[in-house]
Order: C-alpha cells, then structure tokens, then sequence
C-alpha cells in the first residue's frame, strides 16, 4: 500500500483526514478527473499553453473526459495529433481501481474499489424497472458510529475527493456501456453538446447512500455533484440525486442551496433514548432540531418531498406506537415527507435483528393511514451481500493472493469465451 498523502483539516464540523486537493501521480501527471473547468484550464496555462488555447483546450477536454468518457488522450481526435502527447506527458485520466466486480441474479451488481493510495470502498448499481440508481460511497469508513451500521464499525480513514466520488458514476457508465458513440467534429463552434441525456440509459438515478456521512465531507461531495449535474458533462438533474445524511443539521442548509439534490434523512427512531442509541449524532443534533432543519430544507415541495429512511430493528424502533409518533412528528413539522422502511440487513457480530414481516406491514399501515407513504424497500442483490459494507468484508476475508487468483483466472476465462 502507497503512503497516504494526508493532512488534518478543519471539518465542517470535526476534524478529519482528508486527501490533498491535487495530489500528482508518483510519475507527477495530474489526474483531470474531479477538477471543474476553470481548474483545468488553469492547469493547461500553466503547463504552457496562451490563454485562448487553454480555453479551448480545456473546454474540448472536458467534454471528452464527461459527456464521452474517454481514458486515453489519444483518442480525442478533435485536439490536433501533436497535442494529444503533451497532455498524456502531463495528464492522466483516472478512475478508481476496481478490487472486485460481482453481478446478482436480480441484476444488482456490486463493486469494491480501491483508491490509488489503497484504500477500499464500494458502488452499487439496482436495476429497476423504471430506472435505474448507483449508491455511491463519500467516505471510506465513517466516523459516526450508528450501531445497527456495519460502515459505523470501520474507522474513517479518509474523505473521498471529488474525483473518486464522480469517478464512481464514469466507472458505472464504463462498465454499462453507457457512454454515447459519435463524432466530435466541430465542438468549438457548437454550443448544442447536450444532445445526450440520461434518457434511454440504464443509469439513471444517484443516491449518495454508500459508504460514509456525506455532509461531513461536504466540499468534496459538491464538487463531484456539480460535475455530475453539469449540462455539458454527465448531465443528470439534480431531481435524479438523492443524498442521505444521519442528520448533520449545519449542513443541511448549504446542502439544498450549493447542491440543491433530494435530501434523505436517516430517522430510525422517534424519541430521544432511541435514536441516541442507533444514531449517536443525535446526542449532538437533536430530533425536533433535525425535523425542523429538514422543514427549512431548500426546495422541499410537496413534489420533491424529503424521504426519511427508517430502519426496521426488532423490538426496537417497530412498535406501533412508534408508527403513530412517526406520524405526529412528520405532522408536527408539516413535512412534505414520505418514508422509506429498511428492513434491517443483519452483519456478523451485530446486535439487532431485522423485524418480523408482519410487524413491518403493521407500521407500513399505520403510516399510510396517516396519510403518508410508507413502502417497505426490497432487499436487492442478497446473493452477493449488495447493503451497506459487506462486501469490503467478504472481500478482505480472501487474502490478497486468492483475490489475485481469481481475478486472474476471471480475465483468463472472458479471452476464452
Ligand atoms: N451515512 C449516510 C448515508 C449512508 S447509509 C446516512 O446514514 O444516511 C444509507 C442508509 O442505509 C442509511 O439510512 C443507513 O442508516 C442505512 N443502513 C446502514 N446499515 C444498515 C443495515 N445494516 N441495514 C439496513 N439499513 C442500513
Ligand atoms: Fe455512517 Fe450512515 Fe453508517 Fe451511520 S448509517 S455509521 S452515518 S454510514
């Protein structure tokens, strides 16, 4: 494992390690991905290139690198050919390492990936009928200890930058062939680049809900949105973003106006000694505080209602009286809500079960009778362990060797079919 290039910044709310904001390859080439345009440019002026020329360089790269997804400078046939090996000297076009890929027979497919400086996390992608939505991780690691969270057992090791966080969704397309073929001719006279929209693919819908607390690694998490988000690039609405947060009540503000996607609020519980318990932030932010930031949340309608996340843990959190509170509070706070009930995914070692079928159905009535929708979330891809951190379990169970083995007894019987 490289060295970790890390330094101690003050958080938005507590100090964490972060990565440095551009950190050179050992060979010293910048990877382009996560920087937005202005920063490109500025490196294309610095490496050399007048100011008009970095303008349209950058601007031609940028294009390339999000809305088609090359890898390789070579073949942005656009740039004149004497170009195209100054930036490879210069430049690399990265995306994170993938450690392990695993497809479910319900069509979920699942990735561990690896930083450069060897760090685990891990992308989910859950086909649906009507689309189809990437669960991409913001941190390795958490430093919120929620205890029904397998994440919550790993310390945080660091903030993800924005690269590795959009670089999930350019791995995605990747690996679904999602990227639009076609010609580049005559980019720089045409502003009409956005003929290309999420429409038709099988990508359709992110939620931040892998690994870690995105509002606690908010710079990072905007910027890779905003490259997410941009017309000209990968071009999702930010309607098709949803961020969940356990309740990081100073952020949440910054998050609907610099952000603007869905929210997402980790409930769980609807008093005080509970929520405590299974989501010890609340012990910082408080209930009546967390639902009356999420009534003051930017862009919060009845048409882009808040979904508030409850996970269903046996004789803790699934009374009906807890559905009746459930209620009480969304109503209380005039809450353009709707509930989203998480049977729990139990891990090795942890201290809950999930509730019973008909004690779920009983609380998913209740809520509904309230006037509320309250759906109960499918588990998808059990088969290859598809929920919150386990596969980066399972996968560190195997040694590096036996990894090394299979993907290479993988890549041996894809050249044979
Ligand atoms: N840290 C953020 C986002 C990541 S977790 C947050 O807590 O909101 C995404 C969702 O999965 C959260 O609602 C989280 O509470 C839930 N979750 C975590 N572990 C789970 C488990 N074992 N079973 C079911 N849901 C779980
Ligand atoms: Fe972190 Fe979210 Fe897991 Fe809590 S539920 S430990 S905030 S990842």
């Amino acid at each position: 494992m490289a060295d970790t290039n890390l330094m101690p910044i003050a958080g938005q709310i507590d100090p964490v390690p972060t990565a440095r904001d551009i950190t050179p390859r050992e060979d010293g080439r910048v990877d382009l991905i996560g920087l937005p345009r202005p920063r490109i440019r500025e490196l294309f002026e610095r490496a050399g290139l007048d100011a008009k020329q970095a303008k349209l360089r950058s601007k031609q790269v940028f294009h390339w690198l999000y809305h088609r997804g090359v890898t390789d400078f070579a073949e942005m046939t656009d740039i004149s050919k004497t170009m195209r090996p100054w930036l490879t000297e210069r430049f690399v076009i990265g995306r994170p390492n993938i450690v392990e890929a695993q497809h479910s027979t319900d069509g979920t497919r699942k990735w561990l990936l690896q930083t450069d400086d060897g760090h685990d996390f891990e992308m989910v992608f859950i086909p649906d009928a009507d689309r189809g939505t990437l669960c991409v991780s913001s941190q390795v690691g958490c430093t919120l200890n929620c205890t029904f969270c397998h994440t919550g057992t790993m310390r945080l090791v660091r903030n993800l930058t924005p690269g590795e966080i959009v670089g999930q969704v350019m791995l995605a397309r990747d690996a679904l062939g999602e990227w639009p073929k076609g010609r580049m001719d005559g980019l720089e006279d045409a502003e009409d680049t956005g003929h290309y929209t999420a429409d038709g693919r099988l990508l359709t819908n992110i939620v931040l809900m892998g690994m870690g607390e995105p509002l606690y690694n908010f710079d990072n998490v905007r910027d890779a949105m905003n490259l997410v988000m941009d017309g000209d690039g990968l071009a999702l609405s930010k309607r098709r973003i949803t961020l969940s947060t356990s309740g990081v009540i100073p952020m949440m503000e910054r998050c609907g106006e610099e952000i603007g996607v869905n929210l997402a609020v980790s409930l769980h519980a609807v008093n005080k000694d509970v929520r405590d318990e299974i989501v010890p932030l609340n012990r910082k932010y408080g209930l009546e505080e967390l639902l009356q930031a999420c009534a003051n949340y930017p862009g919060a309608t009845n048409a882009r209602r808040i979904t508030f996340e409850y996970v269903m843990l046996k004789d803790k959190n699934d009374s009906d009286e807890d559905a009746r509170e459930l209620v009480r509070l969304l109503k209380k706070f005039d809450l353009p809500a709707k509930v989203n009930l998480i049977p729990f995914n139990p891990w090795p070692g942890a201290n809950f079960e999930c509730s019973d079928p008909d004690r779920i159905r009983s609380f998913s009535n209740i809520v509904f009778e309230g006037g509320i929708s309250a759906p109960v979330r499918t588990p998808r891809g059990r088969d290859i362990d598809a929920a919150c951190g386990q596969l980066k379990t399972a996968a560190e169970k195997k040694s590096r060797a036996q990894r090394d083995r299979e993907a290479a007894e993988a890549a041996a019987s894809e050249v044979g079919e």
